[in-house]
This record gives C-alpha cells, sequence and structure tokens, in this order.
C-alpha cells in the first residue's frame, strides 16, 4: 500500500532545518511571547514541526518594520522592484523540492504534480513584467486643464493566506503588492505554515530590502484579527473561507476602514445539456472534484445534468474515480490524491458524509473513510440531493459531488444560481447559442464552456460574484487592486 511505503521521493530535511521563526525585517526570530503550535501530518496523524505562533505584540513588530521599508520601497523605479521580484523567482524556483515536501507533511498535497507544474515562479515572473503597465490616464478634456490620474501605493498592506496552496497563494499577493511599490505582512494558514518562511527565506535570498516582506505564522486569532485592526495597515488581502472574510470586512469597517479584497469559497455548478460531450464533460468533472482532494475554491461540486444523460454520466464517473485508484502518500511519485488537510478538515467532510447518509440519500460511489493512520476520504458521488439541504447550500471542501437531474434549461439555470456563492461555473454543450447564452445568465466570477476548473489563465481575472468575494487577483487588474488612484488637475 503506497499510504504506508516509508519510499520517499523528495530529499527530506532534517527537523532541525525546518524553519520555525518568524520572519521580520530580513531576520528569522522567535515570537515576543515564545509560544508554539504543532503542525500536524495529515499522512500520520503525528508532530510534522513545532512552530513559533505570533502574537500581537509580534504584528507590531512586523507592521513597524514594513512601515520603515516603505519610503525607500515606494520611491524605486518599478524595474528595480521586477529585478528583486524575478531574482525571487529564481530563487522559489531551487526551492520547489522543498516547499512541496513541506506542504505535503502540513496539509497533504501531493508533491508531484507541483513538481511537474512549477506554477510558483511563472506567477511571480508575471508579475515583474506588469512593472511598467502600472499606470494611470490622462485627459485634455477640460479647457484650460490637463488632467493625469495616478497609481500609488497603499502604504504598508496585510496578507492572509489559506492553506490549500499555501505557495500559490502567497506568491500571488506578495508579488502584486510589491511590485506596486507597497511593503507588506503576510499570515500564513496555522495548517500549512512551512512552506512560507522557505518562501521568506528566498526573498531574503534574492536580496529583498529588510522590512518589504514580512512572514508571520499564528492563528486567525489574535494574529489574523490584529492585522485586520491595524491603524497603520491601509489594506487588507484575504484568501479563505467567506465567514472569515466577513469577520475581516467587519475589523476594517471598526477600526481605519482599510480596502478590503476577498476571494472566498465556492459551491460551483456545471450544467450538462442533453447534445454535451460526455467523454470530455466525465473526466473533466472528475479532475475538478478530486484535485487537492476536492479542498479547491472553485472545484465543481454541484452538476446539474440533463436527465437524458444523468445515468451515463453517473456511470462515466464512477469509472473514472476507480480507475484513478486510491488515495496515497503525498509524497509518493504519481499520486494524485492525498488526504484531507487536517482532522477538523477531515471530520467535516465525514460529518456530511453522515447527513447524506441520515437523509437517505442515493450514494453512487465512495461514502466512506478510505484508509487509517490518515485523513484519506473516498472519492463521493451523492445523487438527486434536495436543494434545500445543507449538502447542496454549504462548501464541502472535500471529494464530493452531488449531481442532479434538470429536464429544463430555465430551470437548470435557476437551480445552479440558487447560491450565495459565485465564483465558478462551467456548461457543457455544442450548441453554441446556448453557451453563450448560459455564460451570460451564470452567476459567478469564471464560467468554464466545455471544460472546468482546472483550465484559468493568468490573464484573466479571477474573483468571485456574490458571497465568493470581491477584488480580482490574476491579469492587469491585480495590479489595480493594489494601488490607491489620485487626479491631478493641471491648470495650463
Ligand atoms: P479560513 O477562513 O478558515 O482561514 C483562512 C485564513 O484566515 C487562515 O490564515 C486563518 O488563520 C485566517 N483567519 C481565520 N480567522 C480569522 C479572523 N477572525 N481574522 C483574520 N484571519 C483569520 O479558510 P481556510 O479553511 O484556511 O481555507 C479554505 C477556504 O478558503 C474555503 O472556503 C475556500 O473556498 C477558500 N478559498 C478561496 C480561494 C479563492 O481564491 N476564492 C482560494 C482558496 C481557498
Amino acid at each position: 500500500d503506497l499510504r504506508d511505503s516509508p519510499v520517499v521521493i523528495l530529499p527530506k530535511p532534517s527537523p532541525k532545518a525546518i524553519e520555525s521563526r518568524l520572519f521580520i525585517n530580513n531576520e528569522f526570530i522567535p515570537s515576543v511571547s515564545g509560544k508554539r503550535f504543532d503542525v500536524i501530518s495529515p499522512i500520520t496523524e503525528a508532530v510534522s514541526a513545532s512552530v513559533y505562533e505570533a502574537g500581537v505584540e509580534d504584528v507590531e513588530l512586523a507592521v513597524q518594520a514594513a512601515k520603515a521599508a516603505l519610503p525607500a520601497w515606494s520611491e524605486r523605479n518599478a524595474t528595480e522592484r521586477a529585478h528583486f521580484l524575478n531574482k525571487w523567482a529564481d530563487a522559489l524556483e531551487a526551492a520547489a523540492e522543498e516547499m512541496a515536501y513541506l506542504d505535503a507533511i502540513s496539509m497533504g498535497k501531493p508533491a508531484y504534480p507541483d513538481r511537474l507544474a512549477p506554477m510558483v515562479p511563472i506567477i511571480v515572473r508575471f508579475f515583474a513584467a506588469k512593472a511598467l503597465d502600472i499606470t494611470g490616464e490622462s485627459s485634455l478634456n477640460s479647457a484650460g486643464f490637463m488632467n493625469v490620474s495616478l497609481r500609488q501605493p497603499y502604504g504598508v498592506c496585510a496578507a492572509i493566506t489559506p492553506w490549500n496552496a499555501p505557495v500559490m497563494m502567497m506568491v500571488y499577493k506578495v508579488s502584486a503588492a510589491l511590485i506596486t511599490g507597497n511593503t507588506l505582512v503576510l499570515k500564513s494558514s496555522e495548517k500549512s505554515p512551512l512552506s512560507s518562511l522557505v518562501a521568506a527565506r528566498c526573498a531574503r535570498e534574492a536580496g529583498f530590502p529588510p522590512g518589504v516582506l514580512n512572514v508571520l505564522s499564528g492563528f486567525g486569532r489574535p494574529c489574523g484579527e490584529a492585522l485586520a485592526r491595524h491603524m497603520e495597515i491601509r489594506k487588507i488581502s484575504f484568501t479563505g473561507s467567506t465567514a472569515t472574510g466577513k469577520a475581516i470586512q467587519k475589523c476594517a469597517a471598526e477600526s481605519n476602514l482599510k480596502s478590503v479584497s476577498l476571494e472566498l469559497g465556492g459551491k460551483s455548478p456545471l450544467v450538462i445539456f442533453e447534445d454535451a460531450d460526455l467523454a470530455k464533460a466525465i473526466p473533466a468533472s472528475t479532475m475538478s472534484i478530486l484535485m487537492n482532494s476536492g479542498q479547491v475554491c472553485n472545484a465543481i461540486t454541484r452538476v446539474y445534468v440533463h436527465e437524458s444523460l444523468a445515468e451515463a454520466f453517473i456511470e462515466g464517473v464512477k469509472g473514472a474515480m476507480s480507475a484513478m485508484g486510491a488515495s496515497a502518500n503525498p509524497l509518493h511519485e504519481g499520486t494524485m490524491r492525498g488526504p484531507q488537510a487536517d482532522r477538523l478538515q477531515f471530520e467535516r467532510v465525514l460529518a456530511y458524509l453522515d447527513l447524506a447518509k441520515q437523509s437517505g440519500i442515493r450514494i453512487a460511489h465512495g461514502g466512506n473513510r478510505e484508509a487509517s493512520p490518515g485523513y484519506y476520504v473516498e472519492p463521493t458521488i451523492l445523487v438527486d440531493v434536495p436543494e434545500d439541504s445543507r449538502l447542496v447550500k454549504e462548501e464541502i471542501f472535500g471529494p464530493v459531488l452531488i449531481v442532479n437531474r434538470f429536464s429544463e434549461e430555465n430551470d437548470a439555470l435557476n437551480r445552479a444560481n440558487d447560491s450565495e456563492y459565485g465564483l465558478y461555473a462551467s456548461v457543457f454543450t455544442r450548441d453554441l447559442s446556448r453557451a453563450i447564452r448560459v455564460a451570460k445568465r451564470l452567476e459567478a466570477g469564471s464560467v468554464g464552456v466545455n471544460c472546468t476548473s482546472p483550465v484559468l489563465a493568468m490573464d484573466m481575472p479571477f474573483g468571485g460574484w456574490k458571497s465568493s468575494g470581491q477584488g480580482r487577483e490574476f491579469s492587469r487588474y491585480a495590479t489595480d487592486y493594489w494601488t490607491e488612484l489620485k487626479s491631478v488637475y493641471f491648470a495650463i
């Protein structure tokens, strides 16, 4: 069984080599209180590392470091900032295996796909290349005036990241914040703090001036909340759950009304019409719900399939799930599906599966814990789930696909849109007019036509409608997101 085998494909750092301190002013230092917390491996259920926990005093140190670094950093040529980012990308590339290893032992993300698709340095270089595009507008439309608008940094900013793609989430925020001239304090997730500390070390290797980037490991309370309430932080960018996004918004409103950008949860629908190509829809839906063990914000979780194709679709997804084989140790070459990130996440998913069983819902595949030890859950298909069930309404964040059937387009779209979330949606059809009509009607920040969530492009804006968030992270809008606008009027 791959889960039990001791073979590890990546070089294992010695426990001493795992950085456990906070990164402030280019130094790794213990927290002021000396408090630590344990990171638990979802593979073994044993302690992977013990990490210093940032408290309110550490937030203060980090904010003051970022404040001291701000004038010099924001006054540099944008191309100089790009130079630092490009050097950071090189260092991150060299540390890719180390970070993949640390994520695997913290939150179970398969290390192998990360090695095949080195997205992290690509993201950093994308933002470095944007350096000279951070511009405003000019106008001669008012008689006697030439007017210009300027894009300027907010100043000291904060970022709070989730655990499901720790380094990727980090570099999106850091790269866009820094290229636009801000300095930053980032809090990683308490479930996966280790790889973010390696990325911080890479920033120091790349020659970032002290204080430009500061990285804290800690919990939502007190650390995250202290950032959200801090009077000297002018912008906060958050990725995580909708409930936490609302809490951060409230802290911002109660303190200095800092600008808040939110990338939140989802419950993404897929509508499969009677003319769809099932040979494409089946693997696309299966990949979407099983990637990262279903712990992806824009994963397809609710399928509305035309009644004429429903049983063929369910059989097809069952076959595709079985063909992927059992979940396995995320450190092994070839593992595509590891455990859930931690005990909390694991028990949450199992509680939803219990609810399905208690409600008498048809479980076409899976429905149970997959192995022990480790937080492994079977890929699961739930069929004909009532629309008002918590299983349809709430984000499960596990490998659980809901398949409901429909007979009429309007009904399918009403049900697809009947959600507080609006992050992502897909449609499969061979009818071009219908594809356009449906893409227009789906209430989501991104829509896939004949494709699902693994397909995203960095030059397209990414973010949520409704309770899935506000602000856009990829594309040119990502740098807009980190700048304030100023209009300057020149009388001539
Ligand atoms: P979470 O909201 O529990 O935690 C996210 C981060 O917020 C963590 O760093 C946590 O410590 C911090 N936090 C918690 N409470 C806080 C508070 N009161 N104040 C400030 N910070 C606080 O979410 P999670 O479980 O880490 O991540 C999973 C969620 O993230 C899912 O809902 C998923 O859909 C969402 N997500 C969204 C995207 C996106 O781009 N839209 C991407 C990945 C994950």
